[in-house]
Formats: structure tokens, sequence, C-alpha cells
């Protein structure tokens, strides 16, 4: 249920109305808007009716929330963005973020030169993996807590923000030292232990889009965040497998518009693993970018040829700064503005 208070209410009708939600067991979530606070009672729907808050005093009303997810739906924060806040990037609203950086850590010299190109062309924050989901079990995992300790002196050098991947909740320490914004892949989308950890942990989280997973999946996977207490939740679309087999996913670009009506969480777009090759990211990022998305995540590699994973999707080093460029502008046309420091 939905309890929103008169825009005249006090602290201490607040403070009354969340008191008497614990009364019956049901988890209250605030939401402090500029006009009004809304309070979420999570919990068994009788019980919470039986006690009455529609006439308490300070409160306007109390309306059910109709989806099944219900702290990321769009409903509890009455149309209001979620703007996050990252070491002084912003993601949602009218802020833009632009992640880049290498699929993997593979070495210091290649992560190192990575970030500071892409830190020159002007992202937002740094991306890669030290813990890699592969395919196959033969493949390449990355570099693990060798890689964190890569990426943090990337951040030392450059000053970016570093968004990586946690796979497993047993790795969560090494991550939390080093990690801004912890990537959750589109194959642990519905690990739903690794979600609750991330929930008690309280960073933010990337969570991409599982592929072949529906909207209301990937947001019921968010609450799993955000029940927690942590309502720092980015998306990410990444592509879903469809029929087609002439690149390597189908980028769901109708999923940023209906997103932005089912929620009020940020959407970023992944158009490298959607695309699979580097001809059809840039046209993908543009897309994406005047389509509302709220940011993009984007592979990045000094020498695609050479990379252990990803190459053929990585972007160049060399023209990345006219790429981001084009970003920004498409951004702008949906009225954000690329978020840096
Ligand atoms: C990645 O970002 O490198 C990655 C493996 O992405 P996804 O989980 O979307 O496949
Ligand atoms: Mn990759």
């Amino acid at each position: 249920m939905m309890i929103v208070m008169k825009s005249s209410a006090t602290e201490a009708e607040v403070q009354a109305v969340l008191e008497r939600i614990d009364t019956v067991g049901a988890r209250a979530h605030i939401s402090r808007g500029d006009e009004v606070t809304v309070i979420g009672a999570i919990g068994d729907r009788e019980h919470v009716a039986r006690l009455g808050l529609e006439d308490s005093p300070g409160v306007d009303r109390v309306v059910p929330i109709l989806k099944p997810y219900k702290l990321s739906s769009e409903q509890i924060r009455h149309g209001e963005r979620t703007v996050i806040e990252i070491d002084g990037r912003r993601v949602g609203g009218e802020h833009f973020s632009l992640i880049a950086g290498p699929c993997t850590v593979e070495s210091r010299e290649q992560t190192l030169e990575t970030a500071h190109a892409v830190r020159e062309a002007g992202v937002s924050m740094l991306r890669g993996g030290a813990y890699k989901p592969r395919t196959s079990p033969y493949a390449f995992h990355g570099l693990g807590e060798a890689g964190l300790r890569i990426l943090a002196e990337a951040k030392e050098q450059t000053g970016l923000p570093i968004v990586t991947e946690l796979m497993d909740a047993r790795d969560l320490e090494p991550v939390l030292e080093v990690a801004d914004l912890i990537q959750v892949g589109a194959r642990n989308m519905q690990n739903y232990t690794l979600l609750t950890e991330l929930g008690r942990a309280g960073r933010p989280v990337l969570l991409k889009r599982g592929l072949s997973s529906t909207l209301e999946e990937l947001l019921m996977a968010a609450e799993y965040v955000l029940k927690e207490g942590n309502p720092n939740v980015v998306l990410c679309e990444r592509g879903i497998r469809t029929f087609e087999t002439a690149y390597r996913f189908t980028l769901d670009l109708t999923a940023i518009p209906v997103l932005k009506e089912l929620t009020h969480l940020p959407v970023v777009v992944d158009p490298s693993h959607a695309a699979g090759r580097r001809s059809l990211v840039e046209p993908l990022s543009l897309a994406a970018a005047a389509a509302g998305a709220d940011g993009i995540i984007v592979e990045v590699h000094p020498r695609p040829e050479e990379a252990i994973c990803d190459g053929p999707q990585a972007l160049l080093v060399d023209g990345f700064a006219a790429y981001v460029d084009k970003v920004e502008r498409a951004a702008a046309v949906a009225g954000k503005a690329l978020s840096v420091v």
C-alpha cells in the first residue's frame, strides 16, 4: 500500500504513520519528494488496510500499489526520478552518464592506457571487469583481486569512479574496496542471493537485463536490492535473445521509454554486448541516447585485435573522443547533459 501524505503533513505525523505500519509487521519505505512525502508499506495488504491510515492526521490518501514490484514502481515516487550520485557524477533525471573502458582488465598497461584515453575524451566513469562471466568454463575468467588492484590504480590516476562486476558474493569485500558502481551481469540478473547481499552492502548497483528476461523480471530483480534498503539501482538494457542471427543480440530500444513509464530508476544502455561488432556500436549508442537513456556503458580497447575478450565489439581509443561528442549531442536531443566533473 502507498500512503500519500498531505503537503502540509508534519514530521510527527509522518513518524506516527511509520510507527503504525510497524505494528502490523510491514516494512515502511519513505520517499520524501519536493512536494509530498510518500510512504510505501510493504507487507500484508490486508493488515495495512485494517490500520485505517486514511483517517490518520496528515494523510492525504492510501492507494494500493498495483504492480508486483513495489519500490521500483513509478507509482511510489509520484513521477519523480531517482538520481544517483556517484563520486560527483549523476545518473538519472537530466543527467547522462557515459561509462567506458575495457571489457576485461587484462593487464596494468592496457587498463591504464584505456583509462587515461577515456578520461581525456570526457567520460563519467571507467568500466572494466576483474571477474568475468564467460560462456566457456575454459576461457579466461579475469584477473580477480589483481585486476581490482589495477582498477584502483586507474581510479587514483584518473579520478574516474569504477564500474566493475561482482559475480559471487564471496568476493564482495574486495570489490567494495574499489567499485563505486557494482555491476550485476546479465547472467546473474536473477541470482537473488547476490542481489540481496548487494542490497545490504548499500553500494550503487548496475543491474543488467538477463538475455531472455522480461522488463517485469528485471524490475522484480531490482526489487531485491531496493527491499534491503539500497535505493541506488541503475537498470541496464544490453540486448536480448531473438530469432535474429545477423548480430549478437537485439538491442531493445523500446525498453527505454517503457521502463521510463514503469519505474523511477535510471536506465542505461550497453550497445557493445548487444552489437557484438564495432560498426554497430555508434549508431546504437546514438539511438539509445536520443531515445532518452540515462547513460551508455561501452567497451573501449587500445588494441582490440589483442583483446582477450570482446575485441570485435570494442571501440578504438583512436576516434573515441569524436564518438563521445556525438553521443553527447544525441543525449542533448533528449534533454540530458553529460555528467562529468
Ligand atoms: C560485460 O559487461 O562485460 C558483460 C559480460 O556484460 P553482460 O553481462 O551484459 O553480458
Ligand atoms: Mn564484454
